[in-house]
Formats: structure tokens, sequence, C-alpha cells
């Protein structure tokens, strides 16, 4: 199949596949799913089997596709996932997988990722109290994900980015204390502003824009722009003077960054998202189960790229929507 295939109308090459591999999750974050709703859980047989989610990574290697994240749901809670990852990692083109996690159950899969040579973890961690951790999250599982994360930093694992949703009068006096953490510690901490997602919905009074946080940080101490190291860097960098780590800004709602998105989703039942913001999808199930043969997949595939919006039009008036639930989608 002809390499660099996946090209959007607007010249964007897809090279980056989020897959969300579950939607069941074993935290209940105020922000993603909401507590207030009881989960909606795909059926076991709605969900991609993982040779299905194999086959179309394949294919999409053979397309372009050379970047591969697993996320969910909460992506260690589904059964057999060291076993497909070594099948995943050792698919030829893809050179870059990684996982975004809540960490809960992280500690036990540390060896394996790092036997596999799976180096790059996101872990969400929202508060570094635990009454907050517990109010957000739903349930008291801080100490454990933040000893998961000094773990993970003694084995070599790197780079470690630990996602933040800033949360007005639920974590937002916590800034200086996440920003803090990259004076000793090599982390990447990556402050993401509050999406509002259907149908669970914040008050849009919790929701933090990014030049907000960055102000009440320079309050403390200044931030040196750290320049991207790729095209497609989502956040925005800083460090502090002498730090280890360093600091982002993701900020899908003030500065969108359409413009050099480069990404897919697969969702858990087989759905193909060109855009988080929009709500039209490709089903690549139904072909898989219908043996559909590669090129047809690969048209699939095709078909997606040709559904990405050159940018979202919720963008810029601040008023950005993701059109389904978080869990569903996969963040
Ligand atoms: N369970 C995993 C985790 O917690 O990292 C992976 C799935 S989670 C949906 C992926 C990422 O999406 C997390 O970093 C989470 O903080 C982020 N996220 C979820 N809902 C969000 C929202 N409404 N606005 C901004 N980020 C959100």
């Amino acid at each position: 199949m002809q390499k660099q295939a996946l090209v959007d109308h607007y010249g964007r090459s897809l090279s980056y596949l989020r897959i969300s591999v579950t939607d069941r999750c074993n935290l209940n974050c105020l922000y993603c799913k909401g507590q207030d709703i009881s989960p909606m859980n795909f059926h076991p047989a709605e969900i991609l089997s993982y040779e299905e989610i194999l086959r179309l990574v394949r294919i999409g290697a053979g397309m372009g596709i050379t970047k591969v994240r697993i996320t969910g749901g909460e992506p260690l809670m589904r059964k057999g996932l060291c076993p497909f990852l070594e099948k995943l990692v050792a698919i030829p083109g893809i050179l870059d997988v990684s996982i975004t996690t809540n960490g809960v159950k992280l500690s036990d899969y540390l060896k394996p990722l790092k036997d596999l040579g799976i180096k790059r973890l996101n872990i969400s961690l929202d508060s570094l109290n635990r009454e907050t951790f517990e109010q957000i999250a739903g349930l008291d599982r801080l100490h454990r994900v933040y000893d998961t994360i000094m773990t993970a930093l003694d084995m070599g694992f790197s780079p470690i980015k630990i996602n933040m949703v800033a949360l007005r009068g639920i974590n937002d006096h916590e800034f200086g204390d996440f920003a803090q953490l990259t004076m000793p510690l090599p982390l990447h901490i990556r402050f993401i502003e509050y999406m509002p997602s259907s149908p669970h919905m914040l008050d849009k009074k919790k929701q933090i824009l990014s030049p907000e946080i960055k102000q009440r940080l320079q309050r403390r101490e200044s931030l040196i722009p750290v320049l991207p190291t790729n095209k497609s860097a989502v956040s925005e960098t800083f460090r502090y003077k002498n730090a280890k780590g360093d600091i982002g800004f993701i900020s899908p709602v003030s500065k969108h960054f359409c413009k050099t998105c480069n990404r897919l989703r697969l969702t858990a039942d087989g759905k193909l998202r060109p855009c988080l913001l929009s709500d039209k999808f490709v089903d690549i199930k139904d072909a898989m189960r219908n043996g559909k043969d590669d090129s047809f997949i690969g048209e699939k595939l095709k078909q997606a790229a040709g559904l990405k919006p050159e940018y979202s039009l919720t963008v810029g008036n601040h008023n950005v929507m993701v059109p389904r639930l978080m869990s569903a989608i996969g963040g």
C-alpha cells in the first residue's frame, strides 16, 4: 500500500492513531463522565477484539501511521493488554507506542511495559491532595498513583507526562505545587483546559483557560519557553530556571491546534473519529466482521481522513464541546 496515503483535504498527513481499547474505567472523574451518570458501557460484543485492532493498525501503518497511543476508558482495565501490546510494538512502521492511564493499576504493568520497550507514559493526576483527588476521581487513590509515578521515574520511563485538568474552585490552588514538582523531578506537567462533553457538563465557571494558569504561575517565577520538538506538538511548553522537568499548557479551548493536527481516533466500538470536536465518524467494525479485505478497510481509513474538518467551528469563540463522553472517545 502507498505510504502517506492518509492525507486529509487540507494537506495534513495523519500519522497518529489514538486507540481506545475500552470505555470502562476504574475512576469516575468529575470532568470526564461525571459522577452522577451511571456507566453505560459497551457490551463486550460491541468492542473490537485485539486482533481487529491489530489488523487496522497494520493497514494504517502501510498508509503512514507511525505513532499509536493506547487510551480508554482506562486501558489497563482490559484483560490481555500486554500480549496485545507485544504484537502492536512489533508491527513494521509503528515507531512510537505510548499509553495514557490514570495510574491506578499501573504498578503491575511497569515491568512488562519496560520489557516491551514502551517508555512513554501519560498519567492523569488532577490533585496532590488526598481529599481533592477523591473529590475529582471518586476514589481515594492518590497515594497509589503518586508512588507509581515515583517508581516509574526510578525505572527510567521517559518522558512521563502528568495530565492535570484545571478546574476552578477545585484544584486551581494546586497549580504552583504541580509546577514545583518539575524542579527536583524530570516530569512533564501538562495543564489541560477542561472541555465540556455531551451529555455531561460541569458548570462553565469551572473552566480555566491556559493564559490565566500561565499568568498565575508566572507571578511566582518566570517561565522560560521551550521550543517544540515536533511540529504536531499540542502543548506550549516552558520550564523554570534549573528545573529538571517542564510545564506545558494544552489549550483545546483557547488556542486550538487544528492546523497541525495529525490525529485519528479509534473508539473501543470500532469508530474512526477524525476530530474530537466533531460527531462525524466512519465505522470499521462491520467491515471487519463482514469479511472485507484490507484494501476495503484502507478505504475506510481514507474516508475518515476525508471527514477531518479544517478546524472546528467551536474554537475561537471558546464554546468548545466534545459531542460524546470522553470516556467513550478516549480523550
Ligand atoms: N483513563 C485514562 C486516563 O485517565 O488518563 C485514559 C482516558 S482519559 C479520557 C484521557 C485523558 O483525557 C485524561 O488525561 C483526562 O484527564 C482527559 N480528559 C478527560 N475528560 C476531559 C475533559 N472533559 N476535558 C479535558 N480533558 C479531559
